[in-house]
């Protein structure tokens, strides 16, 4: 009897601690799910010691400039005078590493230091607007076409440490997910995936299903890789001139006076004949870069980190792995990159397939025609200044920079509709998800400018509350074009 009583009372104790929680749990029907932006890498600081009197912005580097030209110069002199390119490297090294050392990784891919980045949580009401609202361009006006569409207690931004495992990460998405579902009284949230991003929600979604999620938005995302990490991080490096400059010449965006001159500039380097002999003596020193870069630097920092591997894509997964694993690698080092490579990576268009057969909306933005990073073979390839479109689009088959897929090109799949862009560069059929997959040609990576027509559209995508497709509005079709110096238009490719 007297277990038995003491079983009732544990149970009404238990009860009555429960009944606040239950009672707490609210319901709203407004209509539109909270969206959950799942921030890219770069955005916010990383600090050294943070929270303590000895706090240090580490990243993004704080650079000396003074110094680095001195010391550069330095070696410059040094090389010049003993005809060897070690004094160079070794300054160059010595330097990268300094930027970038803070943020390397222990053997088992935890922080080395006391380093962590500002954390951005909670709903968009309870920060001060200025937030969003004087935001320019990228993740955070992004966020201002969000709160446009369901209001600022409906989004929310959830950013992480990106150097990190992202299936341990997916650990606290899922909490925050479900702090998202209980503060705004919603049983499913809706994630806008930026960048880096991509690869966050792709480990959250082997982890923990697609149960609490009503729509994916894929924007800019690196869900499918990246070409270039993957070269490098195989010791390959290659120069090409026009790409090169080329490049560099898409970062600027903007339409002043200096602008317009350095546009000029680098269009000058990118043809002149002047610059030959160097490219030419740059590829025939890879060997001698490589040594540096390879291992003096990436070996110390950027491989260091589980996040970067992540970008590596299978067909050079292994190989990548013998050149460019830290010294110190440890197997909980490997075994976590191996389980984001091998159960997320290589599943992620079963992990896709399975949340759309569910109902889940998924969307793909990808953008063309504003270059690679052009330190490899991938130069050519077309690209966002950051991803490869083919990347960033799941799949799309693309003309390398300059040249189309060709007047006798058949679209490969999906033959019941268009999917060839009107300038033939871009296959859209060989996508994952050929209808519900953009392409804006000239926009830059995650390159939403406030008041734009691209933040317009991102509007319009966050109202929908069924999947849309490119054929939903006719002022939408799959293949769009901003000004690539303005980047406030929109308009049809032609
Ligand atoms: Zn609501
Ligand atoms: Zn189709």
């Amino acid at each position: 009897m007297k277990k038995l009583l003491c079983v009732l009372l544990t149970v009404c104790i238990a009860l009555s601690c429960a009944a606040p929680v239950f009672a707490a749990q609210k319901t709203c029907d407004c209509g539109n799910l909270p969206i959950v932006l799942v921030s890219g890498m770069g955005v916010l600081p990383f600090s050294l010691n943070p929270g303590t009197p000895k706090e240090t912005v580490v990243f993004p580097p704080q650079p000396d400039i003074k110094g680095i030209v001195l010391r550069a110069t330095g070696g410059l002199f040094r090389t010049i005078v003993s005809f060897s390119m070690q004094p160079l490297a070794d300054a160059v090294a010595e330097i990268a590493l300094e930027l970038l050392g803070p943020m390397a990784c222990d053997a088992d891919g935890n922080s080395l230091y006391n380093v962590a980045p500002a954390l951005i949580e909670g709903a968009m009401s309870e920060k001060d607007a200025s937030l969003y609202e004087d935001a320019g361009e990228a993740e955070f006006a992004i966020i201002r076409s969000a709160v446009q569409a369901v209001g600022a207690d409906h989004v929310y931004y959830y950013n992480f440490d990106w150097r990190l495992d992202p299936l341990t990460n997916a650990d606290d998405l899922d909490a925050y997910i479900r702090r998202v579902q209980q503060e705004t009284g919603h049983g499913k949230v809706r994630l806008a995936a930026c960048s880096m991003g991509g690869v966050q929600t792709m480990a959250y979604l082997q982890k923990y299903g697609h149960d609490s999620v009503d729509t994916i938005w894929f924007l800019s995302a690196a869900f499918c890789g990246l070409l270039f990490v993957t070269n490098v991080f195989s010791g390959e490096l290659q120069f090409n001139q026009e790409a090169f400059f080329g490049w560099l010449q898409t970062l600027e965006v903007g339409s002043d006076k200096t602008d317009a001159l350095f546009d000029r500039a680098m269009d000058w380097c990118a043809h002149t004949k002047l610059l030959r002999p160097l490219f030419r003596l740059l590829n025939r020193l890879t060997d001698a870069l490589n040594a540096v870069v390879v291992d003096d630097v990436i070996r110390h920092t950027l491989s260091t980190m589980p996040g970067m591997w992540t970008f590596v894509r299978d067909d050079r997964y292994e190989e990548d792995k013998r050149v460019m694993l830290p010294h110190n690698a440890s197997e909980t080092f490997v075994r976590r990159i191996d389980a984001y490579h091998y159960d997320v990576f290589n599943h992620r268009e079963e992990i896709l397939n399975a949340a759309a057969s569910d109902g889940v909306q998924i969307v793909v933005f990808s953008h063309y025609n504003n270059g690679c990073v052009p330190i490899t073979s991938s130069a050519l390839a077309h690209g966002d200044n950051l991803i490869e479109t083919t990347c960033s689009s799941g799949g799309a088959t693309v003309a390398d920079y300059g040249t189309t897929l060709g007047a006798d090109y058949v679209q490969r799949a999906h033959k019941e509709h268009n999917h060839l862009s009107a300038d033939g560069v871009i296959d859209a059929s060989t996508c994952m998800f050929p209808d519900s997959t953009w392409f804006i040609k000239n926009m830059a990576h995650v390159g939403c400018r406030k008041n734009s027509a691209y933040a317009e559209m991102l509007r319009w995508m966050f109202s929908q509350q069924t999947q849309p497709t490119v054929f939903s509005d006719a002022r939408y079709p799959q293949f769009l074009q901003t000004d690539g110096k303005t980047q406030m238009t929109l308009a049809p490719v032609q």
